[in-house]
Order: structure tokens, then C-alpha cells, then sequence
């Protein structure tokens, strides 16, 4: 746990300062900046407001406490119980529950491709525990048989415990969904303190929530796939005010054998990983619109990096019957295009000098 109170006492200094020198200070622009590393990741925290500190404090615990829950390495947590039941009914606290359920109508949403029953498959390839191994063909096919999300049961008891089951043989891996269920949790837990902006990265989930402390919106980079290990390396950068954009891509979680490269994203109708024309998918929306879209943003940007770009634009057209702007897309191609929905045509900016060529889609 790595807490930044440096920062804080610079602030205080200044603080004390101008109370006796300057202009008084907007309370809105009082910050604090946490780094967590959880969840497999690091996570990086700013929150603004009179109750900036204690905001990044509760949201660290926050996020401790989801990794608790739900991570798939530690053995006392409820995901570990479940996927160690072996097909029996085990109780969970209502944060699996919702996520389970989120996660089956993803599943059923992108045809498929976002399934968390797709577990064994992951450990197979290595990379639950860090062993590496291209696996046979024969042991995908037989643990393919397992893959099938739709056979996850989650019962409310009536008095508003929860129990889940799956089939035997099964287990259940949240990494695709995790970060933005907590990204969403965040957005409640920024509402409850009074936050009045703030920036959360968790990982490849970002919120942008309100805008920055001078009123131009929080400028969020697209990673360049090709320079996955320079920081700073966009291909493009999104300018957003209360919003989620997470992106998935192969280029950073991979290994290399005979010359190949392998990644995490497993595609579940192969068992391999992910092949398509994309090299990374970020999804955004509106944080506000309801409790669980960060979860959405998260399994989609898994779903259609390994659907492509064409199933990916099919997908957004669908929903795009729904609210206006329900969700956009910036889609990387193989091919050197950086692919923009019409909803981001306004927030979008490509990095000059980066190579690729700008597309809008409507
Ligand atoms: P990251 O966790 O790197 O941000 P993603 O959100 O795309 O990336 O999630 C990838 C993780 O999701 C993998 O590490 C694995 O735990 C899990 N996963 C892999 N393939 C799938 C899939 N087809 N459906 C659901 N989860 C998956
Ligand atoms: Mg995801």
C-alpha cells in the first residue's frame, strides 16, 4: 500500500499560505493522489474536494475490498469458494451476485465472446499463475466442453441473501469485468463524498469523472498498441467530462514462445488467444447513465477485441438504437486506422506523428 502524503503537505503549506496572503483557495481544486496496486495492476487515484482525502482513502478500501471478493488468486475470496464448489450452490455477498448476472447478459450480448466461464482456459495458457505454456489441442478441445456461461446459476433467498452455482468442472475468471464493476462502485463512493472531479485509472479502465479543476475536460490517451512499453506513446487523445473509457488490447499481458506471441485475451470458440484485425478496442460512456456501465465498458472492450472490427461496428449500430450515444468506440486496426465513432468525433484529437489514419463511423 503506497499512500502520497507528500503531496498533501505541500498542499497544507500552501494552503496556510494563501489563507494569509492570497486569493482563498476553491475548495473544489483541494487534491489528493493515491496509487494502489491491485487487482493484478496499478491503479492511480485523484480526487478533488473538500473531502479529497478521505475520498481517496475509502476508495482504496474499496478496491481492496472488491479484490477480496472476487479475485481468483486468493483463496478465501467468494470467487475462489465458488469455483472450488465443484458445481455445488455456495453464498455470495451481493457484489458476485450482480456481477455474475451483469456478466451472463454480456455473454449473451456479444455472442459468446465475453464469457468468465472461459477460467480454465486462461489458467491453461498460464496466465492465472504466471506459467506460461502454449497448451495442446486436445486439452483446449476437452476444457472447451466447460465454456458456457449460460450454466451459471444465481439465486436470490428471499431475504436478500445470494447463492450461486456452476456446473461441475467449472470456475469463473472476473479479470475482464473487475476493474470497471469497481470503476463503477467508485462513481457511488465519488457521489457519497461530494467529489466533485476526479480521475481514476485503474488500470486500462479510466474514469473521468466531472471535468478538470479549470472547466476543459480531462484529457484521457489511447495507448499506441505498436509502443506498448513507452509511456506517453498515443495514438490519439480523448477529451471526456463524466465518463468511463477502457480499453483492451494484446499488447501488453503476453508471452513469447517459438517466435510467437500469446496474450491474454482467449477468444472462447478457439481457445486461443484473441485473432483478430484489432490491436486494441476502447469503449466509452456516460459514467452517469447507470450503476453498472463501467462493468459494460469492460466486457465489451474484451468482446470486441476478440470479435474484430466489423462485428465490433455491427455491435455498436445495434446499440446505438438504444439511448442516443449509449456507448462509443476508438478501434485500432492491424492495418494502421484508428477508427472513431461519431459520438467521440468532437473529443477525439489523433497524435500528430503517430502513423495512423483517422476514420469517423456513423
Ligand atoms: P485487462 O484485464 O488487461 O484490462 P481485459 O479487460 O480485456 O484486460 O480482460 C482480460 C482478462 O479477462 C484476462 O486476463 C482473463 O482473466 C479474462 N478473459 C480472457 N478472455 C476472456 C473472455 N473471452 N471473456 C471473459 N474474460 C476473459
Ligand atoms: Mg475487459
Amino acid at each position: 500500500m503506497r499512500r502520497f502524503i507528500g503531496f498533501t503537505l505541500a498542499l497544507a503549506l500552501i494552503l496556510s499560505l494563501t489563507a494569509c496572503f492570497g486569493p482563498p483557495v476553491d475548495p473544489d481544486t483541494v487534491q489528493e493522489s493515491i496509487q494502489v496496486i491491485a487487482m493484478d495492476t496499478a491503479m492511480f487515484i485523484s480526487t478533488y474536494g473538500k473531502r479529497s482525502t478521505s475520498a481517496a482513502y475509502a476508495s482504496e478500501d474499496l478496491i481492496r475490498d472488491l479484490e477480496s471478493k472476487l479475485s481468483r488468486t486468493e483463496e478465501e475470496s467468494e470467487v475462489s469458494r465458488l469455483n472450488a464448489a465443484g458445481g455445488q450452490p455456495v453464498e455470495v455477498g451481493p457484489e458476485l451476485a450482480a456481477l455474475l448476472t451483469a456478466a451472463e447478459k454480456y455473454r449473451a450480448d456479444t455472442h459468446g465472446a465475453f464469457d468468465i466461464t472461459v477460467a480454465p482456459v486462461v489458467s491453461a495458457w498460464g496466465f492465472t499463475a504466471g506459467a506460461f505454456r502454449v497448451p495442446a489441442q486436445e486439452e483446449l478441445e476437452a476444457l472447451l466442453e466447460k465454456v458456457d456461461g449460460s450454466a451459471v446459476q444465481v439465486t436470490e433467498d428471499g431475504a436478500g441473501g445470494y447463492s450461486a452455482a456452476l456446473a461441475p468442472g467449472q470456475s469463473v475468471d472476473l479479470g475482464g469485468i473487475a476493474k470497471g464493476y469497481a470503476a463503477d462502485r467508485l462513481v457511488d463512493l465519488f457521489r457519497e463524498y461530494q467529489v466533485p472531479r476526479a480521475m481514476a485509472q485503474l488500470g486500462g479502465n479510466v474514469l473521468a469523472w466531472g471535468d478538470r479543476p479549470d472547466g476543459t475536460p480531462w484529457r484521457v490517451g489511447v495507448q499506441d498498441p505498436a509502443r506498448p512499453d513507452e509511456q506517453n506513446a498515443f495514438a490519439g487523445i480523448l477529451n471526456l467530462k463524466n465518463a468511463f473509457a477502457v480499453t483492451s488490447g494484446g499488447y501488453q499481458r503476453y508471452f513469447e514462445e517459438g517466435g510467437k506471441r500469446y496474450h491474454h485475451i482467449i477468444d472462447p470458440a478457439t481457445g486461443y488467444p484473441a485473432d483478430s484485425d484489432l490491436t486494441s478496442v476502447t469503449v466509452v460512456a456516460d459514467c452517469t447513465y447507470d450503476d453498472c456501465m463501467g462493468a459494460l465498458c469492460d466486457a465489451f472492450s474484451t468482446a470486441f477485441f476478440i470479435m474484430g472490427e466489423k462485428e465490433a461496428l455491427d455491435g455498436w449500430r445495434e446499440w446505438q438504437e438504444g439511448p442516443p450515444s449509449f456507448f462509443d468506440l476508438v478501434l485500432i486496426t492491424e492495418d494502421g486506422r484508428v477508427v472513431v465513432t461519431q459520438g467521440l468525433a468532437e473529443s477525439f484529437t489523433l497524435e500528430e506523428g503517430s502513423g495512423y489514419t483517422l476514420e469517423i463511423v456513423s
